[in-house]
């Protein structure tokens, strides 16, 4: 089952006091002092899962080895989202790890081209060898991979990578129609029929990571028998990530005859908007003959 987080969402610059809590049982608080955060994160109760550190650039920040060293001291599991190239130096790899960080969390587009070419820096050998460093360390390192038409073909690939430098955690991930990134989808979403081919060819993977899981898809895109990924849809999304869809869920006519209905809300309007009816019946298709 996913662990539910208390993120912490810390400023960098002239806003390094200030933290926003985002927690899973409570609204959101913004610390504005540092003493502020330091009783917030004493006060939450220890062993209801990981404390997420967040922000810009969270290794930046000038008390993030306070920060960590703070909530690992008030009994909490401490995890970093942060690029890793900080990593890259074994040093301050074991500082962060000295300090109390037990996992950190980070995200890759694809093998080095594609993810150098999405993000537009030459950071990829630098996220690597974070990343090796970190599990070297005893680290549990989590890599998300978000889906979208410049890296589909690149998949096998980067799992090969992933698994070469001993990540422990896969997410796979839709892009959400949201906000901004109602048009990004319509450029570069994917179509659930391809979804679900890659993961299909990607399964002979799973086995060698100790988690993989595929966000923000309905349960038709998730091969069968994958026992070992685990499914979280749009809908659902919002308590682990904060990422969940404004969109209503939809049904057609592929919904009313397949067997996964009773616990899937359905497709999100955008995907049928963008892809059409054609996606899913392209998908069942598939279905049938793998
Ligand atoms: S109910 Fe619809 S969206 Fe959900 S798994 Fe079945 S076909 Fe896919």
């Amino acid at each position: 089952m996913t662990q539910k987080n208390l993120v912490l969402n810390i400023g960098g610059g002239n806003k390094e006091d200030q933290v926003l809590f985002l927690s899973p049982d409570s609204k959101e608080f913004e610390a504005q002092s540092y003493e502020e955060t330091k009783q917030r994160i004493k006060n939450y109760s220890a062993g209801k899962g990981v404390v997420e550190i967040i922000g810009g650039n969270p290794t930046e920040n000038s008390r993030i080895y306070e920060i960590i060293e703070l909530a690992k001291d008030s009994g909490h599991i401490v995890s970093i989202n942060t690029d890793c190239r900080k990593f890259s130096d074994m040093e301050k790899a074991r500082d962060f790890v000295d300090k109390g960080m037990k996992m950190v969390s980070t995200e890759l587009h694809g093998t080095r081209d594609i993810h150098n070419d999405i993000v537009g820096e030459d950071f990829f050998e630098d996220i690597i060898k974070g990343i090796e460093n970190l599990v070297e360390l005893g680290v549990d390192v989590k890599v998300s991979t978000i889906f979208h038409v410049k890296n589909v073909d690149n998949f096998e690939d980067l799992a090969e990578k992933l698994v070469d430098i001993g990540v422990s955690e896969w997410v796979l991930e839709g892009l959400v129609p949201k906000e901004f990134g109602v048009e990004r989808y319509k450029e570069v979403g994917v179509p659930h029929h391809m979804v679900f081919e890659i993961l299909r060819d990607l399964s002979k993977f799973f086995d060698d990571f100790e988690v993989v899981k595929i966000v923000n898809f309905p349960e038709c895109v998730k091969p069968f028998d994958e026992e070992k990924l685990i499914k979280i849809s749009y809908f659902e999304s919002v308590e682990y990530f904060g990422s969940a869809t404004d969109e209503e869920p939809f049904k057609n006519e592929f919904c009313n005859s397949c067997e996964f209905s009773d616990n899937c809300r359905g497709f999100i309007k955008s995907n049928l908007e963008i892809f059409g009816e054609e996606n899913i019946e392209k998908l069942w298709e598939k279905r049938k003959t793998n």
